[in-house]
């Protein structure tokens, strides 16, 4: 009946790898919620229309006829308001349904776009600058 201490040895080794294992899972969490932290205080990016300080989609410093006009000036994509470096069918802001507009009237022409310039979507607000913009819809 021989003891080896070798036993208790790998014993206490056990336990030594089990906290310093819980140390480091800790550590990541902690280190993993920092950057977490990080990128939520991170200021939003300003609104790509008018440079405030509000998300693009949340824009109401401009008209929708105003905004996409500015998209179109600007190269940002009318379906999911970023930068256009893609193609409007390989948005992947055709796939965030709730965002699109689903005026009758931009479906019925196949109008893809965002419903946040959209003017058909809401009942457009009351903007004196802006002129009646003939539409081009005769029939
Ligand atoms: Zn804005
Ligand atoms: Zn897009
Ligand atoms: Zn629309």
């Amino acid at each position: 009946m021989s003891k080896r201490p070798s036993s208790s040895d790998s014993d206490e080794w056990k336990h030594q790898a089990q906290l310093m294992m819980t140390a480091w899972k800790l550590k990541d969490m902690a280190t993993k919620e920092a950057r977490d932290r990080q990128k939520t205080t991170r200021p939003p990016g300003k609104c790509r229309f008018c440079h405030h300080d509000h998300p693009t989609y949340q824009c109401t410093s401009l008209s929708p006829a105003e905004k996409m006009e500015k998209a179109v000036k600007k190269n940002i994509c009318i379906i999911c308001l970023a930068y256009a470096h893609h193609h409007p069918a390989s948005c992947r802001g055709l796939r965030m349904t709730n965002t699109l507009c689903h005026a009758q009237q931009c479906r019925k022409n196949y109008n893809i776009h965002n419903a946040s310039i959209c003017g058909n979507s809401a009942p457009p607000p009351k903007v004196t600058t802006i002129e009646d913009i003939p539409d081009d819809n005769s029939e």
